[in-house]
């Protein structure tokens, strides 16, 4: 396999990204000045060394001040710390973030669990979640919000986190629930708008 064949198989593990498409990324890094790529893979080398994943949430962070263990909403004071809002991945919590229409904790999931899948543990943080419910001391958690595209997928993830977490769930007394269908059928949570994500979260149930 030369350079190009093995930079169309990385770009193509992209999301979103097509076989066509990766190669057209590797035609335009090839005809860009050496500075160019340069400068490219140094931004990814730092991003490497200056992200860190958080130990609580699972969400990417820049560290700095030497924290890397904790993202700056699982070591903030000012958060709810009742509420934990379950997503998908870093770019929902991201934009609910920004929203500020919520004040708890989150969970980043890692994916939304495919209706035809067998291996499904080793996709999504579901092990992770429930242990991080089970440690959770008692009156701590309050609820557990699940927040997922509604989609078929979406739904589907919906239920069966529901499933996986309803024992813990039960024995700690946390009550579980899921956004509210302001949001239209089909919608990516990342690109909701304020207004939408608010009336989610109001009418959650
Ligand atoms: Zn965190």
């Amino acid at each position: 396999m030369d350079s190009i064949d093995k930079l169309t198989e990385i770009f193509k593990e992209f999301p979103g990204i097509g076989e066509r498409q990766a190669k057209r990324f590797v035609y335009f890094l090839m005809s860009r000045n050496g500075n160019y790529t340069s400068d490219f893979t140094r931004l990814i080398t730092e991003l490497k060394q200056e992200v860190s994943q958080c130990k609580e949430c699972f969400k990417f962070f820049l560290f700095k001040d030497g924290n890397n263990n904790l993202c700056e909403v699982c070591s903030s004071t000012n958060t709810d710390t009742s509420l934990l809002l379950v997503v998908e991945k870093d770019s929902d919590l991201e934009s609910i973030k920004k929203s500020r229409v919520y004040n708890g904790r989150y969970f980043i999931l890692g994916g939304l669990v495919p209706i035809v899948e067998k291996t499904t543990k080793s996709r999504v943080r579901i092990e992770e979640l429930k242990r991080k419910i089970s440690n959770s001391p008692k009156t701590a958690l309050g609820e557990i919000i699940l927040a997922f595209s509604l989609s078929p997928q979406g739904d589907y993830t919906d239920q069966y986190v529901r499933e996986q977490i309803a024992e813990a769930c039960e024995k700690n007394n946390i009550k579980v629930s899921s956004l509210g269908r302001g949001l239209s059928t089909g919608t990516e949570l990342e690109y909701s708008d304020n207004e939408t994500l608010k009336n989610a979260l109001k009418n959650r149930q």
